[in-house]
C-alpha cells in the first residue's frame, strides 16, 4: 500500500455500513466503494444468464463477460453492469436472496477482491463489505466492525425497501438478513469475521451523526 488511506468497514447485513461509509467519504473527500454492490451485480448477471453455480468453466466465462463500473454521484452507489445502470435492480429481493450463495464462490471472490484491491491502490478510499479488513485490505489504517440489534436492522432495511416494494413484509426482510448473516459467517471462503485490529461499533442506539463523529475520531490521527 502507498501513502493513501484506506478505511475498511465490515459487519453484518443492514448494519448501516454504507450510510456511515458514504458520510465518511463525503466528509473526508475520500472515494466510497460499496463492495456488496459488486457481488450483487455479479449475482444479477448470473440470474439473468442462468449460470450453473456448480459449473466452474461457466462461472469463469461469465466473470470474463462482466464489466462493473462505479460512477460516484453525490456519494451514492451508482453501479453499471456492462454499461447498464443496475443500482436499483441489485437491491431487489431476487438478488438479495441469491447474493450470499454467489458471494461464497471461490472464483467470484478471487475476481472481486482483485478489482477491489486495484481500486484502493493509490487513492484514499472507504470500502464497506464483509472481508475488507481481513482479506482485501489487511493493512488498512482504520478498520471498523459494525453490528446492531437484528430487529432494529430489519426495521431500518424494511423502511428503505417498502416505498418501492409495497408487498414486502418485515418478516421477509428479517428472515433474509438472518439467512445472509448465517451464510456470510459460516462460509468457507473469507467468512465474515472481525479482524483482530478492527474497532467494534454497535450502532443500535447511535444516530448517524454520532457514528460519523466516532469514526472521524479514529481516522484523524492518519490525516495530514
Ligand atoms: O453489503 P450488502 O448487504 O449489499 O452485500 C450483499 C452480499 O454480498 C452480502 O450478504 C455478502 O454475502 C456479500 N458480500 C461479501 N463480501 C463483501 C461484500 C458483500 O461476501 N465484501
Amino acid at each position: 500500500m502507498g501513502n493513501n488511506i484506506v478505511i475498511a468497514i465490515d459487519g453484518y447485513s443492514s448494519c448501516g455500513k454504507s450510510t456511515l461509509a458514504k458520510a465518511l467519504a463525503k466528509n473526508l473527500h475520500f472515494i466510497y466503494i460499496d463492495s456488496g454492490a459488486m457481488y450483487r451485480a455479479v449475482t444479477l448477471y448470473f440470474l439473468r444468464n442462468d449460470i450453473d453455480l456448480k459449473d466452474h468453466e461457466q462461472i469463469i466465462a461469465a466473470l470474463h463477460n462482466i464489466h462493473l463500473n462505479f460512477h460516484s454521484r453525490d456519494y451514492q452507489t451508482h453501479i453499471s453492469l456492462n454499461d447498464e445502470e443496475v443500482s436499483d435492480e441489485i437491491r431487489q429481493m431476487p438478488v438479495s436472496e441469491n447474493v450470499s450463495t454467489v458471494a461464497a464462490l471461490h472464483d467470484v471472490r478471487i475476481e472481486m477482491v482483485k478489482q477491489q484491491q486495484r481500486m484502493g491502490r493509490s487513492k484514499n478510499i472507504v470500502m464497506d463489505g464483509r472481508d475488507i479488513g481481513t482479506i482485501v485490505f489487511p493493512h488498512a489504517q482504520v478498520k471498523l466492525f459494525m453490528t446492531a440489534d437484528p430487529l432494529v436492522r430489519a426495521k431500518r432495511r424494511f423502511m428503505e425497501l417498502s416505498p418501492k416494494n409495497p408487498d414486502i413484509t418485515l418478516e421477509q426482510v428479517f428472515d433474509n438478513l438472518a439467512h445472509r448473516d448465517y451464510q456470510d459467517t459460516t462460509r468457507e471462503e473469507s467468512p465474515l469475521i472481525r479482524a483482530h485490529d478492527a474497532i467494534i461499533l454497535d450502532n443500535t442506539n447511535l444516530t448517524p451523526a454520532e457514528q460519523l463523529a466516532f469514526a472521524i475520531g479514529k481516522v484523524k490521527p492518519f490525516l495530514k
